[in-house]
């Protein structure tokens, strides 16, 4: 994508008449868009993505930067201020820091990015010359044996090289995503806590959700926001809740604890136990161009037909807009999750991201 047309990207969009805010049907206002780059991953997270991987897609079905662009710039307009870039794993995304700059141009209020980790080292001072404001890296363990095991293709040492070079590129705020894994990290919630603390980092934890159709949901494997709080509580003393404030607007609600004279925080992400769909203020474009209103269900609606139609400037933006106006007036109030791990869409994580 040349420098002009990241220039222009978005300029010729402009809507004649301000169409007034994206609302779904049940008037929650959508402010926060999540784009996954691609579908390819550099692990293979045993939660995440079948232990065969998945055929990952061929370049021509991805978005272009200059698509992507677009969606965002035109969905700006209607107040969707908010973008997170995800995949699969953006950073296996040729060229990530060029699309980065080309969105940092679009003035949103908030440009974050969800990684493994695996490639930060590299790409953390880049990333964030090129504009990106805030990182989510993934840390299940702190355990080189236990991170090989969960990844399946993991180095605990690079993400820990990674999250060192985040940290001195300046990231306004660093996130430590763990999923809660009952069985295999409960044991290690208190540690992951005082390592990002010690980091100046935010640590959030993460129930398992049932997607591809439950099949990598494994029984027992969920670990309650409740147990969650309790095992911290056990390790820190009460933690007071809704005090702290920590950028971003997605679904997590953070503890604050005291600890050793310090006020920590740490988020909780309860999906399925304690859901939080009645302020959804989200939807997700796929690497494919699909938008889906909800993580939890199949359906999507294809936008990429759209940017392909040979229409331009105000007459695609105008198009864009119906179609994704009409996909979030039909958004459902929730998901279907249990705790038994039913109730998931059959879409693999992975092909949407988080
Ligand atoms: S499950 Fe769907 S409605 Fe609920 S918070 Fe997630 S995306 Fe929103």
């Amino acid at each position: 994508m040349s420098a002009a047309a990241g220039r222009t990207a978005g300029a010729g969009l402009a809507l004649p008449l301000y169409p007034g805010p994206l609302v779904d049907g049940l008037s929650r206002p959508i402010s926060y868009l999540r784009v996954s780059l691609t579908d390819r991953c550099n692990y293979r997270c045993t939660y995440c993505m079948p232990p065969e991987g998945i055929n990952p897609l061929p370049r021509s079905e991805l978005l272009t930067f200059e698509e992507i662009v677009t969606v965002v710039a035109v969905l700006q307009q209607v107040g969707v201020r908010r973008v997170r870039l995800t995949g699969g794993e953006p950073t296996v995304r040729k060229d990530l820091v060029v699309l980065v700059s080309h969105l940092a141009r679009l003035g949103l209020d908030d440009l974050a990015l969800s990684t493994n980790g695996e490639r930060l080292a590299e790409l953390a001072g880049p990333l964030r010359q090129a504009g990106l404001g805030r990182l989510n890296i993934s840390l299940d363990t702190l355990d080189a044996a236990r991170f090989a095991q969960v990844t399946r293709h993991g180095h605990l040492d690079r993400v820990l090289a990674g999250i060192e070079a985040a940290r001195a590129a300046g990231f306004a705020c660093i996130k430590l995503n763990t999923v809660a894994v009952a069985g295999f990290n409960d044991d290690e919630l208190p540690a992951i806590c005082r390592f990002a603390w010690a980091r100046g980092l935010v640590p959030r934890f993460i129930e398992i959700m049932p997607m591809s159709g439950g099949a990598l949901f494994y029984p027992g494997s969920l670990l309650p926001a409740a147990r969650i709080r309790a095992l911290l509580e056990e390790a820190f003393g009460p933690g007071e809740p809704g005090v702290t404030y920590v950028p971003g607007a997605g679904p997590a609600r953070y503890l604050q604890f005291r600890v050793e004279g310090k006020s920590v925080p740490v988020g909780i992400i309860s999906a399925v136990t304690e859901p939080f769909c009645d302020t959804c203020n989200r939807v997700r474009l796929s690497a494919t161009g699909q938008l889906h209103v909800c993580l939890a269900h199949d359906e999507s609606t294809d936008l990429r037909t759209v940017l392909r139609s040979g229409l331009r400037d105000a007459e695609l933006a105008a198009a864009l807009l119906a179609a994704v106006r009409g996909a979030v007036a039909a958004k459902r109030a929730g998901h279907a999750f249990t705790r038994a791990g039913c109730g998931g869409p059959r879409k693999h994580m992975v092909s949407i991201g988080g």
